[in-house]
């Protein structure tokens, strides 16, 4: 049995009085086999740690460097000091504003691993790539360069998130066709490199404009094990409904 996910990304917003009102709303349930977690700022993580019981605290980046001079970095090893439970690599506004590259993000994973912080990797084409059928070619690159530097015994301690990028933030999701289609292969490709049993305790998310309406269809599809959630996740309301069409 793999792991159930629903992941916020809060992306930049939401300081202390923000998050002090999504906790006042936001009531967590546990559900067997289902991890719910946020990722406020850097500068958050501290305060929104051990705020919830249960609820997770994820960063949304970390340095691919252990310490040293690399100003404004974080590394995995203080994300571990202050209670991180997974972190975002690669995410599409990383990759675009960032220059995270796919070997940066393999370092990333990596680092995150040796502090048993759970990395999420995220992965997926852009519209362009979409509409020119490169979104399984894309996603191949982005995940080989991670997987060819893990072994098979981590592929349970990490989490691919599949975002396309058209769909992030737009109000467009992939239907749960074309995303079950993706994650299908996502599996399959993990299979490749680690063999098809070990392929089957990745858990693999979707990502792009999930909400309350969306959630439900695409978490009944058999490869689909949960979301990362961005605007939605700002609402505690919608987050929770979100976390409610998990079962
Ligand atoms: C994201 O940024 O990871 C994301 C999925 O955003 P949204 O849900 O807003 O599309």
């Amino acid at each position: 049995m793999r792991v159930n996910y629903v992941l916020g990304n809060w992306k930049l917003n939401n300081q202390r009085k923000d998050i002090d009102d999504w906790l006042e709303v936001f009531k967590h349930t546990a559900k067997a086999g289902v991890r719910v977690g946020v990722s406020p700022t850097l500068g958050y993580l501290d305060y929104m740690s051990g705020k919830c019981e249960g609820l997770m605290v994820g960063a949304q980046n970390v340095s691919e460097f252990d310490q040293g001079a690399f100003t404004g970095e974080v590394s995995a090893a203080m994300l571990s000091d202050l209670g991180v439970s997974f972190c975002l690599v690669g995410h599409s506004e990383r990759r675009q504003f960032f220059q995270e590259t796919n070997e940066k993000v393999a370092d990333k994973v990596k680092g995150l691993l040796s502090h048993e912080i759970i990395p999420v990797i995220c992965c997926g084409e852009s519209q362009v790539e979409y509409e020119t059928g490169q979104a399984k070619e894309v996603i191949g690159a982005q995940l080989s360069a991670v997987f060819s530097r893990l072994e098979v015994s981590q592929l349970s301690k990490v989490v691919v998130a599949y975002e396309p990028v058209w769909a992030i933030g737009t109000g467009l999701t992939a239907t749960p066709e074309v995303a079950q289609e993706i994650h299908q292969f996502i599996r399959q490709f993990a299979g490749d490199f680690f063999g098809s049993v070990a392929a089957q305790s990745l858990s693999i998310l979707y990502g792009g404009s999930v909400n309350e309406q969306s959630a439900a269809e695409l978490f009944a599809q058999p490869d689909i094990d949960g979301g990362l959630v961005g605007g939605a996740s700002l609402k505690p309301t919608s987050f929770m409904q979100i976390i409610e069409a998990l079962s």
